[in-house]
């Protein structure tokens, strides 16, 4: 049975450490507690909000006025099966990628390493369909498993019991996704398209491998991200990295990095130094001294902070390049 919280503080449950509460909170570890908190939303109007992990969000200062809904990890409910060299692995949508990276490593599968050191759980990574290293979530996953809560009026809440869930036929709202369907782009995926759809579980395809070479890899890529990436409280990256039209500006960059564009995609993080924003503070949140895709809150920053400062890099960017950037990071109660 799950325990609805009220006015809990939501800054702890992200890595920027920045927002204010929630109404009302909940952790669920299962479908059924998912479903149980999904009824407790819909019983008393409430808008509802899926929390992984937290490390691709803002939340407002004012909170979140409805329920949050945090899926919390468990890694005991991985399920394996083998193909052949292939393997599945289900894993529930809460589980942390750092858990799952070990986990495939001690049963020798290959097909993760590129996570590794990537915080966060396997649901929001799905769902953004995250990566790095060249690959992402689209070159691991075999299918999603989604509950589409715009469609849960089959779920009969007992008022009587009051927790109690008495009509559980939701599991023939579960739908298994696979991956052609997910429709995974750059940091995009089908379950984009609605709040409502939650994902439950993930089936990874990961082959058989040495196991001292799959943590030797994924040794290896957490050391170029802590080489990399810039300390300190943040979302990750802040924007996505534009498709960039104008070849002059493909040029000036190719020319100033010595890097190659990918897919005429030019780094979020460049555009933003050659505004001359490295460094540039609003209150107490900044854009990293040496990275500056990352916006880093230096401890006490306000969402607004960050919302004026985002607004400040958009407004200079389109200036100087007329290029529109995006956020990669997701707002959350504006
Ligand atoms: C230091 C740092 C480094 C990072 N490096 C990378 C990187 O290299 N590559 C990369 O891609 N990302 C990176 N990120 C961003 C982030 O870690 C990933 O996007 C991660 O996959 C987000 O997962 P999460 O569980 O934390 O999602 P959350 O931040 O909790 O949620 C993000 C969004 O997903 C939704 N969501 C979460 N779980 C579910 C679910 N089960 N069903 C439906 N919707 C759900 C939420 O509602 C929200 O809209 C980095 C972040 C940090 C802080």
């Amino acid at each position: 049975m799950i325990k609805i919280q009220q006015n809990i503080s939501l800054a702890p449950y992200t890595t920027f450490k920045i927002g204010g509460p929630a109404r009302f909170f909940c952790e669920v570890k299962s479908e059924d507690e998912l479903m149980e908190a999904l009824n407790y939303a819909r019983n008393n109007k409430l808008e509802f909000f899926v929390l992984g992990g937290g490390s691709n969000i803002l939340v407002s200062d004012d909170g979140f006025k409805g329920l949050v809904i945090k899926i919390k990890n468990q890694i005991s409910k991985c399920k394996m099966t083998m193909q052949s060299e292939k393997c599945l692995v289900e894993c529930w949508a809460g589980e942390n990628l750092a858990n799952l990276v070990k986990f495939s490593a001690e049963n020798n599968l290959s097909g993760l390493e590129w996570a590794a050191g990537i915080p966060g759980t396997i649901g929001g990574a799905a769902r953004g369909n995250a990566g790095a290293f060249g690959l992402c979530m689209a070159d691991a996953v075999e299918s999603v498993k989604i509950f589409n809560a715009s469609d849960n009026s089959n779920i009969i809440y007992d008022e009587n019991q009051k927790s109690k869930i008495k009509n559980q036929n939701y599991n023939s709202k579960l739908k298994i996704i696979d991956n052609k369907n997910c429709k995974f782009g750059y940091r995009t995926s089908t379950f984009k398209e609605s709040n409502n759809l939650i994902i439950t579980s993930v089936i990874l395809r990961l082959q058989k491998g040495d196991k001292a070479e799959i943590e030797a890899k994924a040794k290896e890529n957490i050391k170029k991200r802590v080489e990399k990436q810039p300390k300190g409280f943040s979302a990750g990256s802040f924007f996505k990295n534009p498709a960039v039209k104008n070849e002059e500006i493909r040029r000036q960059f190719e020319t100033d990095t010595g890097l190659k564009c990918k897919d005429d995609k030019i780094p979020a993080g460049w555009l933003i130094e050659e505004i001359g924003f490295l460094g540039k503070k609003v209150g107490r949140v900044q854009v990293s001294e040496n990275h500056g895709n990352f916006v880093i809150n230096l401890g006490g920053g306000k969402a607004e902070d960050v919302v004026i400062l985002a607004s400040l890099i958009k407004q200079k960017v389109r200036e100087k390049f007329h290029i529109q950037l995006i956020e990669e990071v997701q707002f959350v109660g504006f």
